[in-house]
């Protein structure tokens, strides 16, 4: 991982945006929970650039649930998970850096495409699953959410019962985690598209920003405009239309929102480094 010669002035730069900011939130991927040693699917050693072939399979869990929900979760309880055992993982420097942004009153929202709950158990309160949480279930039809251990999912299967009912509506449950080619609960897609269309600072942390709808939500937020008025030095009164929010990331590596201009501009480096001394640089200029 190769890091600009000066990171200092634009972790200055993010922690004054944030400082004069009156609604920022953050969208997160898979990188900022590398440092928590689960791997992301895009990186230099993410689970697709290895494994090609795991990405191909990846496509057909949603078509299969689809076509046959008993064989889908007989094959999930068979199966270890891609990101490995989640419940064995910590947050990293990086999650404990946006919990604390929140608590200090700058961060209202975090949208995560992760499944894996760091954030939460880093002490985040609002945080929307993008893409599901890999310790729930999720029932397709009125969208009731459940903790994984609410069933018993070996003794449904040993039962011949399977796939799981929804103890609410008695809809079909699937994992929470949301599939390739299945749509984002509705729920979740409407409160996301909410927050980007509001935010007028987004921090954009560990995301190849790639994957749709989600990569989306950026292109929204620089959308919106709002006038600003100024003078000119001869005296003339001038309104324009600037944009309403300034878009920062934070990624390892450059992204199509660094390279199409979505983002204001990068903080290349580690969520794990670069996050933490975003929020000193933050205490630093609130306390003086
Ligand atoms: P991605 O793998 O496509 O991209 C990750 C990005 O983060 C890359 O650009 C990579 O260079 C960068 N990165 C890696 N480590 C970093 C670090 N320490 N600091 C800064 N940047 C770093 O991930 P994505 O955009 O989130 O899309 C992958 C999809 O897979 C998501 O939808 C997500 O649901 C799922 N996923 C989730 C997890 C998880 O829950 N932890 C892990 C893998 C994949």
């Amino acid at each position: 991982m190769s890091f600009p010669p000066d990171t200092t002035r634009p972790i200055e730069r993010a922690a004054r945006d944030l400082v004069n900011s009156s609604y920022a939130i953050a969208l997160t991927g898979a990188g900022i929970s590398t440092e928590s040693g689960i791997p992301d699917f895009r990186g230099p050693s993410g689970i697709w650039t290895k494994d090609p072939e795991a990405e191909r399979r990846a496509f057909e869990t949603y078509r299969k649930f689809l076509s046959d929900p008993r064989a889908y979760w007989e094959e999930r309880l068979r199966s270890p998970s891609l990101l490995g055992d989640l419940s064995q993982v910590e947050p990293n420097p990086g999650h404990y850096a946006l919990a604390e942004l929140e608590r200090m009153g700058i961060l209202k929202c975090i949208i995560t495409q992760n499944v894996d709950d760091l954030h939460r158990r880093a002490g985040s309160k609002r945080v929307l699953e993008y893409h599901g949480n890999a310790f729930r279930l999720r029932c397709v039809s009125c969208n009731a959410r459940y903790e994984r251990e609410e069933y018993d999912l070996q003794r449904l299967k040993d039962e011949g019962k399977l796939p799981p009912l929804c103890k609410r509506c008695g809809g079909v449950v699937k994992s929470d985690v949301v599939h390739f080619e299945e749509p984002i609960p509705t729920d979740v897609a409407r409160q996301s598209l909410k927050e980007a269309w509001r935010c007028d600072v987004m921090l954009i942390c560990g995301t190849s920003a790639v994957v749709y709808p989600f990569a989306n939500l950026p292109r929204i937020a620089r959308q919106r405009r709002v006038e600003k008025e100024s003078r000119t030095e001869s005296g003339l009164y001038v309104v324009e239309q600037v944009p309403a929010t300034t878009i920062i990331e934070v990624n390892a590596e450059p992204t199509p929102l660094t390279r199409e201009k979505v983002s204001d501009y990068l903080i290349q480096g580690k969520t794990g480094e670069i996050l933490p001394a975003i929020v000193e640089e933050v205490k630093r200029l609130t306390r003086s």
